[in-house]
């Protein structure tokens, strides 16, 4: 037994998911080592797992023995099933008794469509739980070496989704003008255009900025450049999904941090 399987077995003081519950639990960004207790024990209790495609397999490999693993959430970036199809089959298995864990990569509630989720439970009577989990946005910053707030930087940190086509009207140009740091979700399809919406609205081209593809796994990869050029230099190195980008003079102290840092170089 390895050591997360050991961990995992249930375990005095742990809390419980009853039969006929609900957990909407958060998977963090990838390593297991950022799970919380809650969500480990909700693993290790389930009857039926419901979890999306950023759920790692790491993560996944937790599962108690007799959890049944049920995909339910986006491929590539496509639906593969519609979120009210999502939360009937939550009720449906929570009122046939099983003990439900509803899993999502990072946070439930960040970008992650659990309110709603958490809404239809309400609605349909079910009792349900919201465990929350580290967010991929936060957790790419810190485990790269890029702390989310720095005393003499910033005093607020944006995050933002940057999905939407190209008849998006969102305007930018308000959390532009904050002057604060601005952390991208889902924005890879879209970083060109909306890195020249944040300069349009008075970002410096020059401000620092990273994309961070699959934090806290293997296959992490990071990019460092300025907001003129993350667009440009994050395709040509053909960096995947999922990916945050980080625009901000937070960025700067990764470069200091990883030079006072004996084992790690940037
Ligand atoms: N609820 C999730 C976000 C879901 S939206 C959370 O709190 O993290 C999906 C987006 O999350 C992806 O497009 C990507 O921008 C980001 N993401 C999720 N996992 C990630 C990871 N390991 N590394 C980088 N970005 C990640």
């Amino acid at each position: 037994m390895d050591d997360w399987s050991a961990l995992a077995e249930p375990r005095g003081g742990m809390p419980v998911l009853p039969a006929g519950h609900v957990w909407l639990a958060g998977a963090g960004p990838g390593d297991p080592g950022l799970l919380t207790l809650y969500a480990l024990a909700g693993l290790g209790h389930a009857d039926v797992i419901v979890h999306d495609a950023l759920v790692d397999k790491r993560v996944l490999a937790l599962a108690g023995p007799r959890a049944r693993l049920e995909f339910a959430g986006k491929r590539g970036g496509r639906p593969s099933a519609a979120q009210a199809d999502i939360s009937k089959r939550l009720i449906e298995l929570a009122k046939e008794g099983r003990r439900v864990l509803r899993l999502k990569g990072g946070d439930p509630c960040v970008f992650g469509r659990g309110g709603e989720e958490a809404m239809a439970l309400a609605a349909a009577g079910v009792p349900f739980r919201i465990i929350p989990g580290v967010t991929s946005g936060l957790a790419a910053l810190a485990a790269a070496s890029i702390p989310a707030t720095l005393r003499q930087v910033n005093r607020a940190i944006i995050l933002a989704a940057g999905h939407g086509g190209e008849d998006d009207s969102y305007d930018w140009g308000p959390l532009a003008r904050t002057g604060e740091p601005i952390v991208l979700y889902m924005v890879m399809h879209n970083l060109e255009r909306i890195s020249q919406a944040l300069i349009g609205a008075g970002r410096h081209p020059d401000t620092p900025a990273a994309a961070i593809s699959a934090a806290t796994t293997g296959a992490e990869r990071i990019v460092v450049s300025t907001l003129a050029r993350i667009g440009a230099e994050a395709r040509q190195q053909a960096l995947e999904s999922p990916a945050i980008v980080v625009v901000g003079d937070i960025v700067k102290m990764r470069e200091r941090l990883l030079a006072a840092t004996p084992d790690r170089k940037p």
